[in-house]
């Protein structure tokens, strides 16, 4: 086709910097993460231990989710069958819904597609209607805020990545009359940190300005009952939108926001992205309520999660292996370079049975290139010994620099 060599010279040049995308083929067998089926390109399978899964606590194979995933879907069937407005609204997103707002305390909350949704429709929309909005970003926000704060087309500032102090600069340089609305994340997911919440609802209560913070990396892991990093320094009240995944530690997909009933109400009658779309399928919704439910009474998958995350640290440790250090579950081992980073991730997988997708532009600065783990509580104290055994003989075979200790 005449147009392909034009899609074929950028493809090039994108294997040419090392980042062009391969993707794994992975089968999940239920009950066995993090355990999958790898499928080669040569065809033939293998089992490997999957070291970057989102589903950070193994909930997607949760007897009880994947139970109320099966019998609701046995129930009524698989789509919503329609866009919440013209029959798509099923009980089982109502429910979702009142279990999401108790979960951060909010008067309401408002269920999407998936996280990247409810984050650009929401954005959008609260950039776009309200009078003279001006969205002030964190420089490291998720490419989902990025293109809503785009497609809201008002004024917008970047910040430096959790520094309140730049916040306050850039807040005080907004014009009188302006609405303002301070965008950002708790847990960041690329270097794992967390941003100083309560500093940065201080400076934005000092300016009279909404807050919007992204919790997907943190909701059910964080806090007390799941509800996130806000609510475990105790600062759900402070903000005025949280916005969280259903995708990522709740083991299923969806997004939301938790807000007051008149802004979500807002949201519902307003935005593009949550109104022209079809409603979750049911079966979805009612897993996500079975899970966080779950999430909220039971500490013990965070418990083990973060004796997991601190084992596999201290393993990295003994070994010199550098990682960033950071408050989180996140362990990202930096390598710097979009080739030797694939080749590494390739070696696990071939010679160990470990599989952790390369992370490189885009998605993270160019130079900055890593493996990114996240241990789990399905991760055996053996897979973690497995895994630093690995990284040691290949940090010699490929000459990367060691932690200097
Ligand atoms: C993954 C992610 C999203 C999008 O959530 P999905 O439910 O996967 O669409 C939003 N924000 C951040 C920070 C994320 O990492």
């Amino acid at each position: 086709m005449p147009f392909d060599r034009l899609f074929q010279t950028q493809l090039d040049a994108l294997k040419e910097e090392g980042n062009y995308r391969y993707f794994a083929d992975l089968t999940r067998k239920c009950g066995e993460h993090p355990r999958a089926l790898n499928t080669c390109p040569e065809g033939q399978e293998r089992e490997v231990t999957v070291w970057c899964s989102n589903d950070y606590l193994g909930m997607g194979h949760h007897p009880d989710v994947v139970n109320a995933m099966a019998a609701t879907a046995m129930q009524c069937g698989t789509g919503a069958g329609g866009t919440r407005n013209i029959s798509g609204t099923q009980h089982q997103h109502l429910e979702l819904e009142a279990e999401l707002a108790d979960l951060h305390g909010k008067e309401a909350a408002l269920v999407f597609s998936s996280g990247y949704v409810s984050n650009w429709a929401t954005l959008s929309t609260l950039g776009a209607r309200l009078p003279n909005a001006v969205i002030l970003s964190d420089a490291l926000n998720h490419a989902s805020m990025i293109e809503g704060i785009r497609h809201a087309r008002c004024d917008k500032k970047i910040w430096a990545h959790n520094d309140p102090a730049d916040l306050d600069r850039k807040l005080s340089e907004c014009p009188a009359n302006a609405t303002k609305i301070v965008a950002f994340e708790s847990v960041y997911s690329m270097d794992g940190d967390i941003a100083p919440i309560d500093e940065i609802c201080d400076v934005a209560d000092r300016h009279g300005a909404l807050t919007y913070l992204d919790e997907v990396h943190a909701v059910g892991m964080y806090g007390p009952r799941g509800g996130g990093v806000a609510e475990e320094m105790g600062v759900m009240d402070r903000l005025t939108v949280i916005e969280g995944t259903l995708g990522k530690a709740y083991g299923c997909m969806g997004g939301y926001i938790a807000a007051s009933t008149a802004l979500c109400d807002f949201i519902r009658s307003f935005a593009s992205g949550f109104i022209f779309t079809t409603a979750l399928p049911p079966a979805i919704a009612a897993a996500a309520t079975t899970s966080i439910r779950h999430l909220k009474h039971s500490p013990a998958e965070r418990a083990m999660q973060r004796r997991q995350v601190a084992r596999l640290r201290a393993g990295l440790d003994r070994a010199g292996i550098p990682h960033v250090p950071n408050p989180s579950h996140i362990v990202p081992v930096l390598i710097k370079d979009p080739v030797k980073t694939r080749m590494l991730s390739d070696y696990l997988m071939e010679q160990w049975g470990i599989y952790v997708q390369p992370i490189n532009y885009p998605t993270v600065p160019k130079g900055t290139e890593r493996l990114r783990f996240t241990p789990g509580p399905n991760h055996t104290d053996a897979d973690i010994d497995h895994l630093v055994d690995a990284l040691t003989v290949l940090w010699k075979q490929c000459a990367i620099a060691r932690a200097t200790a």
